[in-house]
């Protein structure tokens, strides 16, 4: 049992991540200033988990304020959540996402090291990989990052890699997500994107709920099963486990460790239309669009790794995610469906 802080701790990975260490006896503190999270997300997370966590509202920059708030709570280790994750905006405002994403990496870790915290999972992407050779991906394949989101997340693993080394920080791991979707079983908590969605299943459940007439397919003649792009799918409740697990391993032993979180398993826009159909029973028009630019025709990860060293595996199929994204996004928008 750990006392953790979980930055950006209102958002929508964190939020998951919550309801699965609480379960696990781990004692949480969030940390958001709320700029991408709603103002009741900690209430109805209490809600959830039945019982109170402090939730401290600060900016990850502010030294200060994190600093204070890792020794009121006497903090042993942070999941670092909090950052911008817009592909399209970092490359519209560069400046924003290297002081959100890098600065404020560096000012967190000033915090953590003045208050002796030494142990972090760090929230990072495949999007570090770019276009892959091949797929499925290991975490020895080339970074090759194409967008300065990516650029943020490549950097931020390396300061955190050379902290280890330096024996700055005793323990780490970055962890590289795949695609995350779907939402707590309850519907309680799920994910909120701002506007038009730029992610195939929130844009999906906003077809099937009459908000959009149709999806867009961006391409159906990439060199796949179907034409279609192909992604790995994650459950956010199997990533929420794989943050436990992992935070519970950098409790246990001094290593720096990378590793990709994903099922390993390759599932197209038409794939993920049709089970949607399926365990939904809603339909989704289509409209077949050209390709969208930067879009790689093809990734999902090797997941081996970690199998081997946290002893994880994703559990939930694209049936889950489509059944709990469209739960909770019924359930937004007042749909009757159940
Ligand atoms: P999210 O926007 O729901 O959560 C991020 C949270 O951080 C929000 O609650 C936001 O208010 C908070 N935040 C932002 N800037 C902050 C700051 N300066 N100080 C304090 N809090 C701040 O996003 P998410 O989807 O839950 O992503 C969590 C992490 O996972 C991010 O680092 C993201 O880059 C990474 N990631 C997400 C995906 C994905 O598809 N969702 C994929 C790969 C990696
Ligand atoms: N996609 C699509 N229509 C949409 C959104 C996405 O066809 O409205 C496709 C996209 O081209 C890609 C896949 O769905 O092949 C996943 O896109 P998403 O933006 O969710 O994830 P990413 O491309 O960042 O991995």
């Amino acid at each position: 049992m750990a006392r953790v802080m979980l930055t950006g701790g209102a958002g929508y990975i964190a939020s998951h991540t919550a309801t699965v260490l609480s379960e696990r006896g781990h004692e949480i503190v969030l940390l958001d200033n709320f700029s991408n999270a709603e103002r009741d997300v900690p209430a109805r997370l209490r809600g959830l988990i039945g019982r109170e966590m402090p939730v401290i509202e600060a900016d990850i920059r502010d030294v200060d304020a994190v600093s204070a708030a890792l020794a009121a709570h006497k903090v042993e280790a942070v999941i670092h959540f909090a950052a911008l994750k817009a592909v399209g905006e970092s490359e519209a405002d560069p400046l924003l996402y290297y002081d959100i994403n890098i600065i404020g990496a560096i000012r967190l870790l000033q915090a953590m090291q003045a208050q002796g915290v030494a142990r972090i999972v760090f929230s990072s992407s495949a999007t570090v990989y770019g276009q892959p050779d091949a797929s499925p991906i290991r975490e020895d394949a080339p970074t090759r990052v194409q967008n300065i989101y990516g650029r943020t997340k490549l950097v931020t693993e390396d300061l955190i890699r050379d902290l280890a080394r330096t024996g700055k920080l005793r323990a780490a791991a970055n962890l590289r997500y795949f695609n995350p979707v779907g939402a707590h079983a309850s519907a309680v908590i799920g994910e909120t994107p701002r506007g038009v969605p730029n992610n195939l299943m929130p844009y999906i459940t906003q077809v099937a709920t009459g908000e959009r007439p149709y999806l867009n397919v961006y391409g159906n003649d990439y060199e796949t099963h179907d034409g279609t792009g192909v992604r790995d799918y994650i459950h956010v409740m199997d990533l929420a486990e794989a943050h436990a697990l992992a935070l519970e391993h950098i409790l246990a032993n001094d290593v720096a460790v990378t590793v990709n979180l994903g099922t390993g398993i390759g599932v197209s826009v038409l794939d993920l239309v049709g089970a949607f159909e399926r365990a939904t029973g809603r339909r989704i028009p289509l409209n077949i669009a050209p390709r969208r630019a930067g879009d790689v025709a093809s990734y999902y990860a090797d997941p081996a790794a970690a199998a081997a060293i946290f002893g994880w595996r994703a559990r939930r199929g694209i049936d889950d995610m489509c059944r709990d994204a469209w739960a909770w996004q019924a359930r937004r928008s007042g749909v009757n469906d159940l």
